[in-house]
């Protein structure tokens, strides 16, 4: 088969209609929505209130198997499966997380779907877009030039200067930055002291701004960030800085949820871009409350697989919004299979290993336990799953027959769909059997109450959804948990940062691993987003560049038109 040309390519051929069409599309009226040129808009909190007369649609979160790390689709089926409802008579709208510069700069490239299932204009989402995650950078800077000012100028809240939680942050990839030492030469420079950078998709902020259901509780959430420890072991936060309103004041435009398209015209809220390791990954809150009356159904993202956006989109998310999701839907992809299998291994920038390519229908077979155990994720928290084949041209039908055989017999949906290729036409059918799941009725319920205790709550994830035999907390850890639990944060849920490549702690483990403990070597503390997190692994939360960053390739051409960005 002809090559399909590349994303930009094709985006750059997209029909786009006015931003105030699209908004029409999901019942926003005119003069809502605040247009950001001519293809971007912001929709303002009112709308909330503006919507809630409207029906409400089908809430329907889109997942995957446990990813290689090219990625297995979700954004594309997300992306697809929303046009696909309009060939089928329905309205959807999708809602994504806005991607960070720093991967679209180093390896991964952009992150707005691919093919015929893009949200458009590219450019603009995976560069600046509307600003947020640079008002997020900057709310983040301030807080943490505010702490040490604080220290510099007497330390009234006595935060201990060894137990500064609060770093910087900023959206490119940079490695130098990871571990430095601030506040050096001299003493009219502060205190120094040895802290380091994040990207900002890891900022608590970010986590923040995807959490708050409100201006209030933005206000109200930042409050609650704790900066660092006192040396008795209390928390000093950013209300105890003063910072709190401010970071609020600075983040007031970023709450608002951006409005963007399909290629096919379908509205897209693209909002916040927390972590998908140390954090929740799942967009924001307040995109999903407007978006659930835009239309017949609204299509979510949560990143990387099943056991991790997804849990986190039940037990978080959820759980904080008080929505009810009624259908999941589990992206699988033959290649990916195939590396599940344990057989093959891929990299991403690479292209695929010829022995990938080849009719395989046994090692698809093979890897298909990561399939069997992420259905399972979703469906013990109740939600009917559907499972969306993400085919490839290097796809075999007997190799896509195994999955939907796997998938039957653990009585799920399955539906093979080709939107990369086709556009929404190539979800049709898709989108058929996730109205069919969404109409069965959900059951949804979190997978554990609030009122357990953490480190059970660590055990319970690790165990019902990683497939371990148990947890072994360091003894940093257990002191850690206690910690929190005697500052009043026992009730939060709990997020496991781990490895987004296995379905156990170890990235080299592939399929369904059983016969393993998980390791939680420290505990910490994401007070004003609402979690504890748990390290099971070694978490980068600043990435570098390779070799070759997609920086290289990437430029203006004569006509001002960007170049190099896929
Ligand atoms: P995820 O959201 O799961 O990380 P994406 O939807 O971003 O995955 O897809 C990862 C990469 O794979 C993107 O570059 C995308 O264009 C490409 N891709 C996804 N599905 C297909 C497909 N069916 N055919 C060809 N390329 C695809
Ligand atoms: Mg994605």
């Amino acid at each position: 088969p002809a090559p399909l040309p590349s994303d930009l390519e094709i985006a750059r051929q997209a029909d786009l209609k006015p931003i105030s069409e699209v908004a029409a599309r999901m019942g926003l009226g005119p003069g809502i929505v605040e247009p950001y040129g001519h293809h971007v808009g912001k929709i303002p909190l009112e709308a909330i209130e503006s919507l809630a007369t409207r029906p409400k649609g089908k809430y329907v979160v889109v997942s995957a198997i446990t990813p290689t790390p090219l990625g297995e689709g979700k954004t594309t089926t997300s992306v697809g499966l929303a046009q696909g409802f309009h060939h089928i008579g329905r309205t959807a709208t999708v809602a994504l997380r806005q991607p960070s510069m720093g991967p679209t700069f180093g390896i991964k490239g952009g992150a707005a779907g691919g093919g015929w299932s893009q949200v458009v204009p590219m450019e603009r989402i995976n560069l600046h877009m509307t600003g947020d995650i640079h008002a997020v950078s900057a709310a983040h800077n301030l807080l943490a030039a505010m702490v040490d000012n604080h220290l510099y100028q007497g330390n009234a809240a006595n935060l201990d200067p060894y137990q500064v939680a609060w770093r910087r942050v900023v959206d490119i990839n940079d490695r130098g930055l990871r571990q430095i030492i601030t506040g050096i030469g001299g003493k009219a420079n502060g205190l120094p002291r040895e802290t380091g950078f994040d990207i900002t998709a890891a900022s608590e902020v970010m986590a923040v701004l995807a959490l708050a259901d409100s201006l209030d509780d933005l206000r109200r959430r930042l409050g609650r960030v704790v900066v660092g420890w006192t040396p008795g072991g209390e928390p000093v936060t950013a209300e105890d800085i003063g910072c709190a309103g401010a970071m609020a004041v600075m983040l007031k435009e970023a709450m608002k949820p951006n409005l963007m398209q399909t290629l096919e015209n379908t509205p897209v809220l693209v909002h916040a871009g927390p972590f998908g390791n140390i954090a929740h990954g799942n967009s924001s809150i307040v995109a999903d409350r407007i978006g659930i009356h835009g239309g017949d159904f609204l299509v979510t993202e949560a990143g990387f697989g099943a056991d991790m956006g997804a849990e986190r989109f039940f037990n978080i998310k959820c759980r904080t919004s008080g929505m009810t999701p009624d259908a999941a839907v589990l992206v699988a992809t033959v290649r990916g299979l195939k590396v599940h299998s344990g057989r093959h291994r891929v990299v991403a920038g690479k292209p695929l290993p010829e022995s990938m390519l080849t009719e395989n229908p046994e090692d698809v077979a093979i890897g298909a336990a990561n399939l069997r155990k992420q259905i399972e994720n979703m469906r013990m928290h109740g939600v009917p799953v559907v499972v969306a084949i993400n085919a490839f041209p290097t796809d075999y039908a007997s190799e896509h027959a195994v999955i939907a055989e796997v998938a039957e017999s653990m009585g799920a949906r399955v539906e093979t769909c080709t939107h990369v290729k086709d556009g929404g036409a190539g979800a049709a059918d898709l989108a058929r059997a996730v109205e069919e799941a969404a109409n069965e009725g959900s059951q949804f319920a979190p997978l554990y109450p609030a009122d357990m205790p953490l480190s059970d709550k660590i055990e319970c994830l690790a165990t019902k959804v990683y497939g371990a035999d148990g947890i072994d907390c360091s003894a940093q850890a257990r002191r850690q948990l206690a910690a929190f639990t005697d500052n009043g944060y026992g009730h939060l849920p709990v997020c496991i940062a781990k490895t987004h490549l296995s379905l156990s702690s170890d990235p080299a483990l592939h399929g369904a691993p059983t016969g393993w403990r998980m390791p939680v070597r420290e505990a910490r503390l994401s007070a004003g987003a609402g979690f504890v997190y748990a390290l099971a692994g070694d978490m980068r939360t600043m990435p570098g560049l390779g070799s070759h960053p997609a920086a290289e390739s990437i430029d203006l051409n004569e006509m001002g038109e960007i170049e190099g960005l896929f």
